[in-house]
């Protein structure tokens, strides 16, 4: 039922092989990635890791965790990762592993605020527990990390990257995601906001905003509510993929992006481009 490829799609698996040209992109850059042990956020692991970064893993799913240690040692990249159990919406445990993930590398160059939970359900029936909850994740913890790590960038005095995860919900609504639409929109100008306030401080931050793309929550939601596998009003018809994220991710963290600040980067195949269309 799930379609990724078209005609015109070819996927690049040489992206996702360690690069051996001496050429890469983080080279020492010491990251956290939340919610890094599967979909887009263990893409964006891999990526980094193989662009020769050292990379902090914070995910609240154990079994995932340890999945994915398994593999990157098996791959020889196991000393280049850490791996901590955190649910970033428990403000006591993400500021503990935060420190952990921090003092690991003796310091932090970029952030990745990835992990993100989403219901639908219509307006009038969410409960306030998961309104909360919602904004807790999706919003609250992205505040909390930033400002933790923000601090720490400036105390170190080199500057650094932060990237958060929007979505193309938090630019314009869908139907039975208030509170994730709420959430997303909100990423977006508590981002604005901080590249205002850090940009003096040598701190970028800007937030990526896809559109559908093929991972386990975004399945999960789907197969739920029966729903088609892609919008028609995407303009390219189909999914977008976890290495099609993790690539803006990328060009956010590494330095081809020095005068990038405050912007959303959007990844829907035109989905928001065609809105007047239907
Ligand atoms: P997945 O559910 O596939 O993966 C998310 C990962 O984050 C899981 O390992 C999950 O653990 C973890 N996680 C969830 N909540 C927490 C928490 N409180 N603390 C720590 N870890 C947590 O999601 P996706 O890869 O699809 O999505 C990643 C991000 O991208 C989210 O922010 C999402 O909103 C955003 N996004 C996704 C789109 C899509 O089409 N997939 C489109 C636009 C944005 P567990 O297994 O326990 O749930």
């Amino acid at each position: 039922m799930f379609t990724t490829n078209t005609a015109y799609y070819k996927p690049n698996e040489a992206i996702f092989k360690k690069r051996s040209d001496g050429k890469m992109r983080l080279s020492g850059k010491r990251a956290v990635v939340t919610g890094g042990a599967r979909g887009i956020g263990k893409g964006i692991v891999q990526r980094f890791l193989n662009e020769g970064a050292l990379v902090s893993v914070m995910d609240r799913n154990e079994e995932d965790l340890k999945e994915l240690q398994a593999e990157l040692v098996a791959a020889g990249q196991g000393e280049s990762a850490q791996f901590l159990v955190c649910d970033v919406g428990l403000p006591e445990q993400l500021e503990k592993q935060a420190i952990a993930a921090m003092d690991r590398w003796n310091g932090i160059d970029v952030l990745v605020n990835n992990a993100g939970i989403a219901f639908r359900e219509p307006f009038l029936d969410i409960a306030p527990d998961r309104w909360n909850q919602v904004i807790n994740v999706n919003l609250n913890a992205t505040f909390q990390l930033c400002q933790l790590v923000a601090q720490r960038m400036m105390q170190q005095g080199t500057g650094g990257s932060i990237v958060n995860m929007s979505s193309k919900n938090g630019l314009s609504s869908s139907a039975m995601l208030a509170h994730y639409n709420a959430s997303k929109a909100g990423v977006v100008l508590l981002t604005q906001s901080m590249a205002v306030e850090l940009a003096p401080h040598g701190i970028r931050v800007n937030s990526v905003a896809p559109g559908l793309i093929d991972t386990p929550l975004d399945r999960a939601l789907r197969i739920k509510d029966n729903l088609p596998p892609y919008s028609d009003r995407t303009p390219m018809k189909r999914l977008g993929t976890i290495e099609e994220v993790a690539n803006c991710f990328l060009f956010l963290a590494s330095d081809e992006s020095s005068f990038v600040t405050g912007s959303t980067l959007v990844v829907d195949g035109g989905h928001l481009a065609s809105a007047s269309e239907n």
